[in-house]
């Protein structure tokens, strides 16, 4: 039986006040569904603020992106080495704002997810396709040669200490969310997927949701076979909401 994930994403919002309101509006969910782990990720900057508001909690925590080099002369980065100093069990890698954004291709996402597990970090491998390719039918192909990526590079046993999150990028903070149906398709698409080069693998690692996941939509999400919890980015900078979220990872 797989744990239930509920992790969130932060992006590039927080100040002092709202991290520590977050963080402590958290605590009692944690508490009142301790079967569901739930996770953080903050800017970069907030991390020594969200160790210590967890030092006496079980809220995880983790980076949104790392370098794929751990020193040296790279002008902005932060290296896997530094968040796992800082406490960080987690980081997103290839979330596709990095990947639209900033450019990222799958083989540098591969790259980090290396870097970070060298560096005892759980990488969670965010995959998903563009509304283009989703209205082309390609979903299944993209999430596959993203998958690939990783495997290529570190093999399929790597999967057994990571974390998948699928994210059509068409559902993410647009309010618009795959339906239950269609998103539990694609995680057992890609359990299967796994399942042909090792089965084991397959049934262990955890595949998360994301995209506009909310209180009101995520107990019907989470309720589905293949789907072990939620990445979540709107919803998750509200305390009250995301507890809903949690909650709905629970039954
Ligand atoms: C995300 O950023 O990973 C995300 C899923 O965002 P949102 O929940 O806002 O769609």
């Amino acid at each position: 039986m797989r744990q239930a994930l509920v992790m969130g994403n932060w992006k590039l919002n927080a100040t002092k006040a709202s991290v520590n309101a977050l963080v402590k509006g958290l605590v009692t969910a944690a508490q009142e569904n301790a079967n569901v782990e739930v996770a953080v990720c903050p800017p970069v900057v907030f991390i020594p603020q969200v160790e210590a508001l967890t030092a006496d909690n079980t809220i995880s925590y983790g980076a949104q992106d790392c370098d794929v080099n751990t020193a040296g002369a790279f002008t902005g980065e932060n290296s896997a080495v530094m968040l796992k100093e800082f406490g960080c069990k987690y980081t997103l890698v290839g979330h596709s704002e990095r990947r639209v954004i900033h450019g990222e291709s799958s083989e540098v996402v591969a790259e980090k997810f290396a870097v970070a597990q060298e560096n005892g970090l759980v990488p969670v491998l965010c995959i998903g396709e563009t509304l283009e390719q989703f209205e082309a039918g390609e979903t299944k192909a993209v999430v596959e040669a993203q998958l690939q990526a990783v495997v290529t590079k570190s093999g399929i046993a790597s999967l057994n200490n990571a974390v998948i999150a699928y994210e059509p990028v068409w559902a993410i903070g647009t309010g618009k969310t795959a339906t239950p149906e269609i998103a539990q398709d694609i995680h057992a698409h890609i359990r299967s997927w796994l399942a042909e080069q090792d089965a084991a693998v397959a049934n262990k690692v955890q595949i998360l949701y994301g995209g506009s996941v909310k209180g009101a939509n995520a107990a019907e999400l989470f309720g589905q076979a293949d789907i072990d919890g939620g990445l979540v980015g709107g919803a998750s900078l509200d305390a009250v909401e995301f507890s809903k979220v949690i909650a709905g990872a629970s039954a």
